[in-house]
């Protein structure tokens, strides 16, 4: 056969397969560039095109090429187009990481990088001490914890730190992990009586990316030897880092030397990111997947996806899919229609009542307690946080605040605020804590 049929005989079988509609949409603009070295290599109009195949149809491709041709072929994908300089070298740099990985046989994210993380107030404290674990492994902290909230870029830390000294150093045997990982290792290695073989895995490492620890809380096996594991570890002075949604002390399902482990090097959290910060995570993400948006949408974005940086990705690729579907740019008011069950249009305000039911929540207290009129001291302080955020948050009157939270005079609510007030000038951790319950009610 004419290598020249190859593409379009491909191409009626995949249009066989998935119909004329979406045939039309994602593959007639295909083109196939070379067979080389058993890789086809097709060029695609955009990045979406090689996500959305190998999202919903990662084998078509293959399986077509291979009827047609008897071999199988591997695919490559190009996006055609003048393509920006800085954002090719980019792509050629993950390509690179991506093979040197996958070379020493190392399972990281190649995408996980210092370079595409966006800093700002939220995140710039666990971001700096990432960056300086990455200059100098089991020197500086160790470990280094870093817990924060769902989709706030735990992975993407921690995963950066590994990438990082990959690409500095040739030999270093660095693993990420995630504890449920970790856990199902543990759990099959007693079963089938290969003990040694897992404790030589772990303790050879120059490096462990332990992400969502909190997932051994109640798991006492699996703690016992993560102790151990991480101890011989830090004896060697080997790198730790790890990743929680909840600081150490709140894991209360961990043994106590295990607790006390996490936080012997540096507790780093990460916050939900500002509102500047989200913009600029939106841009970085668009200009990385090649997605032109205006002011108004990134704003728009920005103020509505309440914290979560996983969200706002969805919203991009949904944007993005849809702008190269119907090859129309990206406007406000296509945002505002696609992105509406992203989006909670959820502006009511704040209530006492809810104000009373996060604090609650976040002190392991009853509702109840915090409304009704008792004076015990595990209370007092939780209910005067919980005035400050209502008076800082709420629209409500002193008196109002204070009838809600036992029964309290206006006064008794403006000593709280100051009270509040003056324990955060002096007490950092105070308040961060503050804070970190002022995001939860306004994220
Ligand atoms: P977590 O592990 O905290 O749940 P992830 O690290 O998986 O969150 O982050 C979710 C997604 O958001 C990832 O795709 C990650 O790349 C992205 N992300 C999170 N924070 C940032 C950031 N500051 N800059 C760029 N991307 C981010
Ligand atoms: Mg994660």
């Amino acid at each position: 056969m004419h290598s020249d049929d190859i593409w379009p005989r491909s191409l009626d079988l995949i249009r066989q397969e998935v119909g004329e509609n979406i045939f039309d949409l994602w593959f007639s603009p295909i083109r196939l560039l070379q067979i080389k070295e058993g890789t086809a290599v097709l060029e695609v109009p955009n990045r979406f095109f090689k996500e959305w195949i190998e999202d919903y149809h990662p084998t078509l491709v293959t399986d077509a090429l291979e009827r047609v041709t008897s071999t199988r072929l591997g695919v490559r994908y190009r996006v055609s187009g003048n393509e920006d300089a800085a954002l090719k070298r980019a792509d050629a740099r993950m390509r690179s990481r991506k093979s040197k990985l996958a070379r020493k046989g190392i399972y990281l994210n190649p995408r996980y990088t210092f370079e595409s993380f966006v800093t700002g107030p939220s995140n710039q404290f666990a971001h700096a001490a990432a960056m300086a674990v990455s200059e100098t492994p089991g020197r500086v902290y160790n470990p280094l914890f870093i817990y924060g909230g769902v989709g706030l870029g735990k992975t993407h830390l921690i995963t950066a730190v590994g990438n990082r000294v990959v690409d500095r150093s040739q030999e270093v045997n660095v693993l990420y992990v995630s504890a449920e990982q970790f856990t199902n290792e543990v759990v099959s290695s007693f079963r089938h009586g290969k003990t040694e073989e897992l404790k030589s895995k772990y303790r050879n490492l120059d490096m462990i990316l332990l992400d969502d620890v909190q997932f051994v809380e109640n798991k006492a096996a699996t703690q016992e030897e993560l102790f151990h594991t991480l101890n011989v570890l830090y004896e060697k002075q080997k790198q730790i880092v790890l990743s929680s949604d909840r600081p150490p002390k709140e894991m209360k399902q961990m043994t106590d030397r295990l607790r006390s482990r996490f936080g012997m090097g540096l507790i780093a959290d990460i916050q939900p990111p500002e509102v500047e910060t989200k913009m600029a995570i939106i841009q970085k993400k668009a200009e990385q997947d090649r997605l032109a948006l205006g002011e108004d949408v990134v704003s728009y974005i920005a103020s509505r996806v309440k914290s979560n940086v996983r969200d706002i990705e969805g919203c991009l690729i949904r944007l993005g899919a849809h702008s190269s579907l119907t090859g129309q740019p990206v406007t406000l008011a296509m945002a505002k229609t696609l992105l509406r069950d992203f989006i909670q249009e959820d502006d009511r305000p704040l209530s006492v009542e809810g104000i009373a039911r996060t604090v609650a929540e976040y002190f392991g207290l009853k509702v109840a307690d915090l409304k009704a009129k008792k004076r015990t001291k595990d209370i007092a302080l939780p209910r005067q946080i919980a005035m400050h955020l209502a008076r800082e948050l709420t629209e409500c009157s002193l008196s109002e605040i204070g009838k809600h939270l036992g029964g309290k005079d206006h006064a008794t609510v403006i000593y709280a605020c100051k009270q509040v007030e003056a324990r955060s000038a002096r007490d950092e951790n105070f308040s961060r804590m503050v804070q970190t319950l002022r995001n939860k009610l306004q994220p």
